[in-house]
């Protein structure tokens, strides 16, 4: 008996919208189903005082890919922002990526040789006292960060971060999460290497709404509450929520970490003058504040709307209740993680796809280019 739809599509993210819009452009009947208020998943804005808020962290689409950048822009146009953090360290500011401008703040370097000559000077240091200590390779990733980019840039901009990011001890982290530290010894302070980036013109819910036109969606709907129902709407089934729940976590538990933002609105047009901003030292708790305005108002704009909102972020540990962010790809997750793979390899009708269904971190685009590459 032929089904009401040809695919059920469990979560109104990037994936499910991508796939959703391509299917449906296949001429495919599909259900597109949230158990959030909203479409978008995390890259959902909410609009407060005029601005677009970045309710699960802070977006900026990114690629190099022309084929996914015409696609998102045959949908809404994106604008010209370019991603440049700024770090403060104890009050300081440095530009990052680590490039001509951060090494003149930190050193008063004119040069890129006397740049190269500084950061070579530190490595040899950090050398030879891992060699001097009996070690022939870095035993944790306060080690590796000084071998590869010297102890200055180490202590003022990465280890405070990575220990609030991680929860834990640079010198008790593995040296492997840190391969290479890309240096720059031109002044750039464009964060991305790709050839295109930027913000949908009137945010990502823009985007969303505009892959999703056409396609019937049901929001406040968890696929659990009703599974057996659920299961025998379509012919297949595009899954992209947790994997171990997908499986009652018959097989344990994944871990995840997660971020705490909390926004505020602030009576001011201008709060750090930038999107965003880390906090490299360890007394600011948080690790980031986040200036949403900025991703879309540039120059004088960000002054005709006369408020602010920011969010600060709090790295954490996660729990249940708690969104879950970033994999944990450790071995005993990935493995665990192989052991669900297993199982629904053996489900011919499920399609599991994004960061929680594939237990990986990934980026916008090459989500887009992953499914528009299904559809080819
Ligand atoms: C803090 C942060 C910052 C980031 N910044 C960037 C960036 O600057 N640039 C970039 O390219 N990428 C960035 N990313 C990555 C980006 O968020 C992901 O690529 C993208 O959001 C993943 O989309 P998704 O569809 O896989 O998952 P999600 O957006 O998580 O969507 C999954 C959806 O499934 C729904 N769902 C889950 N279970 C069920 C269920 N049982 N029933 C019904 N619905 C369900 C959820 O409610 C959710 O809406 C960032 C990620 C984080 C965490």
């Amino acid at each position: 008996m032929n089904k009401q739809y040809d695919y059920l599509i469990v979560g109104a993210g990037i994936y499910g919208a991508t796939f959703a819009c391509m299917a449906h452009r296949h001429g495919k009947r599909c259900l597109v189903i949230d158990k959030r208020n909203h479409l978008g998943g995390n890259i959902y804005c909410e609009n407060i005082e005029g601005i677009n808020v970045h309710k699960y962290g802070a977006h900026i689409f990114h690629t190099s890919n022309k084929k996914v950048w015409d696609f998102v822009n045959s949908i809404v146009e994106f604008n010209r922002y370019t991603n440049s953090p700024i770090a403060n360290y104890k009050g300081k500011q440095y530009n990052l990526p680590f490039n001509m401008n951060t090494f003149y703040q930190m050193w008063g370097v004119l040069t890129p040789a006397e740049a190269q000559a500084k950061i070579e000077e530190q490595r040899q240091e950090a050398l030879a006292k891992m060699r001097a200590e009996g070690a022939t390779e870095p035993r944790n990733l306060e080690e590796q960060a000084q071998i590869l980019i010297g102890k200055d840039i180490y202590e003022i901009l990465i280890k405070g971060y990575t220990e609030k990011q991680w929860g834990r001890k640079c010198s008790e982290l593995p040296a492997f999460i840190i391969k290479r530290l890309p240096v720059r010894f031109v002044h750039d302070n464009n964060y991305f290497n790709d050839r295109f980036q930027g913000i949908p013109m009137g945010g990502f819910n823009k985007l969303i709404d505009g892959m999703l036109e056409g396609v019937e969606t049901r929001l406040n709907t968890d696929f659990f509450d009703n599974r057996q129902h659920w299961e025998h709407i379509a012919d297949k089934i595009l899954y992209t929520g947790k994997l171990d729940e997908y499986y009652d976590y018959r097989l344990g538990k994944l871990e995840y970490r997660t971020v705490r933002f909390e926004e505020e609105i602030l009576d001011m047009p201008n709060y750090q003058g930038n999107a965003v901003m880390n906090f490299t030292d360890a007394e600011v708790p948080y690790t980031r504040i986040i200036e949403h305005k900025h991703f879309e108002m540039f120059g004088d704009d960000v002054y005709k709307c006369p408020k602010t909102v920011i969010s600060r972020e709090y790295s954490t540990e996660w729990k249940e209740g708690m969104e879950p962010y970033y994999s944990v790809n450790d071995e005993k997750n990935m493995s665990l993680y192989q052991q669900y793979r297993a199982l629904a390899d053996q489900e011919p009708n499920l399609i599991l796809g994004g960061h929680l269904a594939e237990y990986k971190y990934y980026d916008m685009a090459p989500i887009v280019e992953k499914v528009m590459g299904l559809f080819e």
